[in-house]
């Protein structure tokens, strides 16, 4: 009885893995062809120099306008397109289409030109040897400086992939900035930050966020190593006027979070910014 009833379960468990796994792979194909067929857009959210208080770069950041599932976010599929080299094509397009996109707001002049732009970038696709080229074929294509494009890498990866520090290492040269991502959730400690090919450290929301006793004194610590090690820091996920006071107090560099703009639209991009006073307080405007 015991017996029948184990197997039951391994027929059930067999079932749902089934069902989960044409689940996927019924998301990567929708996801392959939504590519292909101009399905993804990128969103832009602005980062704000604390230093003046204005707009200095934007965050790509993927969506999936699916048709009959509305516009669908980066966590839904990023996971799926990352078991396949899909995540590949996927990051050679933004990569293409955020440079592009500068070229498009220069031309048209106001507070969208001159922008710098970040783009995120897996593990997988950081891993592969075309990775360079494809960075270089949007530099050429687009015309825009290296020095104007961050690509984004999430700590993780770094521990994970030896080629991918060699990598990164190739983009600086070629004078492309690097950006650790969701700093303070992987396991990097603060004493690697100093032989990391990293130009900027972004201390993760949950970090900049969370009301937990501490974590100012964390965050404070945080940008005083980055700094002394010359990495410029980015506070992600500001929301309250209080977390911008304490970024400016501790001398963070740059900030992005819905206090200032959720990622929009090209089109909708807004002029983000805050007045700066003599003290270096900052208010909101
Ligand atoms: P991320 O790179 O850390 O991006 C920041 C995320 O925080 C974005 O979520 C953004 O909308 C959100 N965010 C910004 N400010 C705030 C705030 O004040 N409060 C809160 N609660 N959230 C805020 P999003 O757009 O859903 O992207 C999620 C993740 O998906 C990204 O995290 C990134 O890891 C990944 N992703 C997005 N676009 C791409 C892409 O083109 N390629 C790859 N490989 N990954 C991408
Ligand atoms: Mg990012
Ligand atoms: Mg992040
Ligand atoms: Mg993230």
């Amino acid at each position: 009885r015991a017996k029948s009833a184990g197997r039951g379960v391994v027929e059930v468990f067999d079932d749902e893995l089934r069902a989960e796994l044409s689940a996927r792979a019924e998301l990567e194909t929708a996801l392959r062809r939504g590519l292909d067929g101009g399905e993804l857009v990128l969103h832009y959210q602005p980062v704000l120099d604390l230093q003046t208080g204005r707009t200095r770069s934007v965050e790509a950041l993927v969506r999936w306008q699916r048709p009959g599932h509305g516009l669908v976010p980066p966590d839904s599929f990023i996971p799926v397109a990352e078991a396949s080299s899909l995540v590949c094509d996927l990051g050679r397009w933004a990569l293409a289409e955020a440079t592009a996109q500068l070229v498009r707001w220069d031309a048209e002049g106001g507070h969208r030109a001159g922008l710098d732009v970040a783009v995120n970038i897996s593990g997988r696709h950081l891993a592969q040897a075309h990775l360079l080229d494809d960075v270089t074929d949007a530099l050429t294509a687009s015309g825009i400086a290296a020095s104007r494009l961050t690509v984004e890498i999430t700590e993780t990866v770094l521990v994970d992939e030896p080629l991918a520090l060699e990598h990164l290492r190739s983009l600086r040269e070629i004078g492309v900035r690097v950006a650790i991502d969701d700093f303070g959730t992987g396991y990097t400690s603060i004493g690697q930050l100093s032989r990391l090919p990293v130009d900027v450290l972004k201390i993760d929301r949950s970090f900049v966020s969370s009301p937990e006793a501490g974590n100012g004194d964390l965050v404070r610590l945080l940008i005083s190593a980055a700094h002394s090690f010359s990495l410029g820091v980015v506070a992600e996920g500001v929301e309250e006027d209080t977390q911008l006071s304490a970024l400016l107090a501790a001398s963070c560099d740059a900030a992005q979070g819905f206090l200032f703009a959720r990622p929009v639209p090209a089109d909708d991009l807004p002029a983000a910014a805050f007045a700066v006073d003599g003290a270096g307080r900052g208010a909101r405007s």
